[in-house]
């Protein structure tokens, strides 16, 4: 995926990289897995896309195939 609005009307991207929109999640499994590689190069992908937007703090996640699973909004008091 390389881009789309977010629902504060914020548009994200994630072609630049590094950039501040594209989260890098691992599960707990995942990420004993990855301590367990022999080679920096075998780091695998998160399962799924994570996203944030830098202006309403929502948090977006996708699956495999780039669909929409959940999205999270940010409490506020
Ligand atoms: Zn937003």
């Amino acid at each position: 995926m390389a881009g789309m609005q977010c629902k504060c009307g914020k548009i994200l991207s994630n072609t630049s990289s590094p950039n501040e929109v594209q989260l890098r999640v691992y599960s707990d499994l995942e990420y004993e897995e990855i301590l367990g590689l022999s080679s920096i190069r075998d780091i695998f992908p998160p399962k799924n896309d994570v996203w944030r937007c830098n202006n309403c703090e929502r948090i977006y996640v996708f699956d495999e195939e780039d669909n929409l699973l959940k999205t999270y909004v940010l409490e506020i008091d």
